[in-house]
């Protein structure tokens, strides 16, 4: 089932989520509803906050930046075959340089602005059999994990742009709150009554 996006301006966007058990209420449908959900608003990583849950969860896969030419041979196939599920990861280490890449948000249609990020993360997180796992991420991959976990820190990519660039967004941040946007997936927004 596709579950409304939930927009930008939403207070469930800025919470710090929590950690879940294996008990929590029917976690294999909603791990599939919320893979329905990325694959059909086009995105590369979904966060349980996103669909309205604070709890700490989200899906990652890759695949689509896996022809980017740009990209060498071994990042190409790394990003084709990368489709994983996080439960109550932990970023233990970020390392390395800054680098910029060009970031969007399924919460945030049609906003695309640089960030600056370390390059290599090492992460603890539980898969949807709840098995553990430590790994340590780089290149585009570290750089989507990046932007899921800061959703489930209560983070949005907009909040590390410079003051400059938040000023010159923040009319485009409300239209979005607002609903004055045209979206081609189903979203929710936090100004109105009801989602459409
Ligand atoms: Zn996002």
């Amino acid at each position: 089932m596709i579950l409304p996006i939930i927009a930008y301006g939403d207070p469930v966007l800025r919470k710090v989520a929590t950690d879940i058990d294996k008990e929590y209420p029917k976690l294999n449908e909603l791990i599939s509803n919320m893979w329905e959900t990325m694959y059909n608003a086009s995105g590369v990583g979904l966060a349980a906050p996103q669909i309205g849950l604070p709890i700490r969860l989200f899906l990652v896969d890759t695949t689509p930046f896996s022809d980017d030419e740009d990209l060498t041979k071994d990042e190409q196939l790394q990003l084709k075959d990368f489709k994983q599920v996080f439960i109550n990861a932990k970023i233990t280490e970020e390392t390395g340089d800054e680098w910029a890449f060009n970031e969007g948000c399924l919460s945030i249609p049609d906003v695309r602005e640089d960030v600056n990020r370390k390059g290599t993360i090492q992460v603890t997180y539980l898969d949807e059999n709840f098995k553990q796992h430590t790994k340590t991420f780089d290149g585009l991959l570290a750089r989507v994990i990046q932007h899921e976990y800061d959703h489930i820190e209560g983070i949005l990519f907009t909040d590390k742009l410079s003051a400059l660039k938040k000023r010159m967004l923040k009319g485009r941040l409300t239209n979005i709150s607002k609903g004055k946007i045209i979206v081609d997936y189903r979203m929710k927004f936090p100004a109105l009554k009801k989602g459409r």
